[in-house]
């Protein structure tokens, strides 16, 4: 429907000149009848409001219809976009900032968007307009037609060279303008952190330098599109003259009737005004291209876990949970996080991972999730290497607690089901239950309905702790992940915690990094640690009597539990 719209309302555009001359040639006509020259301009005129009225319903259509696609393409593209995003595993992010990924999804996709829904439609009208244009000039006097052409080679060369300047100053301008909103982001992310250490200077002068950047850049590409557009109308207004120029010789000679002149001169200023926004249209497709070629990068990245065609087939695990010779080096580190590291947790048993800043617990749990593959070794589920399982399959035995919880903007009920979308409100309110976080629940304004996040009431940390825990109840997992807080909470916070957590743990086998007193000496077991490498393994009395790091550990934080000293953020 655009597509048509376009066309009508460009062979419209295109009669009018001719409808033109046929009102000058009749208002001019020599030696008429007078009453017929009138009814023939009379005629002519009508035809002309017609044609205007016609083209600007058509006019209409086009930018209406264009103008919905276009959006309707931008949404679609945008939903892709994010939907493929969030598809990708944890290294894809580990390596990208933020921000940078948010400005794809912004900015980059409305470059896109302008070329989609404007410099479409325009390719296809202007084109129109070239073409027809050219050939009604040819019928209309072929040796001006040629004249005129003799200024289009100038045009295009002037066009090609700033087109190809401006697409590379505008993805610089792109790439700079999306590392300073990452820096932006990072900083109203942990805004909490530059207001205590003060540092709002560091951040302002930050943000400034890469806006300043970006602002070169930007400027580097005004200065070419201020350029640009003289060089393009200087070259369109010299043709003009040249045809009024010969065609006015060609008038004198009596070879071309006045109406015909301004005809072919209207013509002409049509054909040099397509050109012109062609080249300038060029520029924008390049832009638009660089953009989008941005947007595709995303759009083609790969999720870099393998995952087997083939898997095998868990139902629900019993399980086992084993590091068996593990290392892992992160991508861009030299020195390996984890280095041969062996671990085992029966079904149903409780392994604490202890030691201290740096060792490598977080690793293991990362490992755990299969949030990395590991580099040599392997990490199983009831003897599976987990890079054999369905993904979804060990996402649904594995749950996940982590020091800080994440809430979603939404309800509380809504932050629950994450976990089970199909749970029903009693089992919700059993989980909150279960969770030691059903009173406090209902005592907010809106008890399960009430908005938590971002947008919502404020939750306190421990809170926000027993929250995670009723989803990782209602999510029921076989194998559980556990980040102890390093914060420890009020006396009867951590209590109602430690009780939840008590229960989400029972016949569950849990890997836990420990900071709590309470978690390593009920643990069944208990990893040391230290520099990536296992150094000790046995009960909290075996490693005590034995003496060595855990005793460092336990000596150092007696009383507070394993913690490392750095208090959590
Ligand atoms: P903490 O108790 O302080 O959280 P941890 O024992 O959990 O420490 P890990 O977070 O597992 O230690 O880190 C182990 C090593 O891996 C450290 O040297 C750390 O610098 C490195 N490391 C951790 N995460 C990454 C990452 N995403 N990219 C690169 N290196 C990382």
């Amino acid at each position: 429907m655009g597509v048509i719209s376009v066309a009508v309302a460009g062979v419209i555009g295109l009669a009018f000149p001719l409808v033109v001359r046929q009102l000058l040639d009749a208002a001019f006509a020599p030696g008429a009848e007078p009453g017929a020259a009138r009814r023939a301009l009379d005629g002519a005129m009508l035809l002309l409001v017609v044609l205007m009225l016609v083209q600007a319903a058509f006019n209409f259509l086009r930018t209406y219809s264009l103008g919905r696609t276009g959006e309707a393409v931008v949404a679609d593209l945008r939903k892709a976009l994010f939907s493929h995003l969030i598809g990708l595993d944890v290294p894809f992010f580990t390596a990208r900032k933020t921000g940078e990924l948010v400005s794809r999804l912004t900015a980059d996709v409305a470059t896109v968007q302008a070329a989609v829904s404007q410099a479409v439609a325009q390719l296809v009208s202007q084109g129109i307009t070239l073409v027809g244009g050219l050939v009604l000039l040819f019928v209309l006097e072929p040796r001006l037609t040629l004249v005129m052409l003799a200024v289009v080679p100038p045009v295009v060369v002037v066009g090609a060279v700033f087109g190809r300047g401006l697409r590379r100053v505008s993805a610089e301008f792109q790439d700079r303008l999306a590392a300073a909103s990452a820096d932006a982001e990072e900083a109203i992310a942990g805004v909490r952190v530059v207001k205590a250490f003060g540092a709002e200077g560091l951040e302002r002068a930050r943000y400034e330098r890469g806006v300043d950047a970006a602002f070169a850049a930007a400027l580097r590409r005004v200065r070419l599109r201020s350029l640009f557009v003289p060089a393009v109308l200087l070259c369109a207004f010299a043709g003009l003259a040249v045809v009024l120029w010969f065609g006015g010789r060609l008038a004198l000679a009596g070879e071309l009737s006045s109406g015909d002149l301004v005809a072919f001169l209207l013509l002409t200023m049509f054909v040099a005004g397509s050109l012109g926004t062609f080249t300038g249209l060029w520029a924008q497709l390049q832009e638009a291209a660089g953009a989008s070629r941005r947007v595709f990068e995303l759009l083609d990245a790969r999720p870099e876990l393998p995952v087997d065609p083939a898997p095998v087939r868990l139902g629900r695990a019993r399980g086992a949970v084993a590091l068996e010779g593990v290392s892992f080096t992160y991508p861009g580190r030299d020195e390996p996080a984890l280095a041969d590291v062996s671990l085992a947790a029966e079904p149903g048993s409780v392994v604490a991972v202890v030691g201290p800043s740096g060792a490598g617990k977080s690793t293991v749990l990362a490992l755990l999730l299969r949030f990395h593959d590991t580099t040599a070794g392997r990490v199983t589920l009831d003897g599976v290497d987990l890079r054999r399982l369905d993904p979804a399959e060990l996402r649904a035995n594995v749950g996940y607690v982590p020091q800080e919880t994440l809430l979603f903007s939404g309800s509380v009920a809504d932050n629950l089901r994450v976990a089970r979308p199909t749970a029903s409100d009693a089992e919700l309110r059993a989980a909150a239950e279960a969770a030691d976080a059903l009173a406090f629940i209902e005592e907010l304004p809106e008890g399960f309905d009430t908005l938590v996040g971002e947008r919502g009431v404020k939750v306190s940390g421990g809170q926000r702790q027993r929250i995670a825990i009723a989803r990782a109840l209602l999510k029921d997992p076989r194998v559980l992940i556990l980040d102890e807080a390093t914060s420890s909470l009020d006396g009867e916070s951590e209590a109602a915690v430690q009780r939840a957590l008590a229960r989400l743990m029972a016949g569950r086998t849990t890997i836990v990094v420990a900071h709590r007193l309470a978690t390593v000496v009920d643990a069944d077991r208990i990893v040391v640690l230290d520099g990536g490498r296992v150094v000790d393994v046995g009960r909290h009395a075996d490693l005590m009597a034995r003496g060595g790091l855990y005793r460092a550990l336990f000596a150092s934080q007696a009383g507070a539990g394993i913690v490392d000293g750095v208090p959590g953020p």
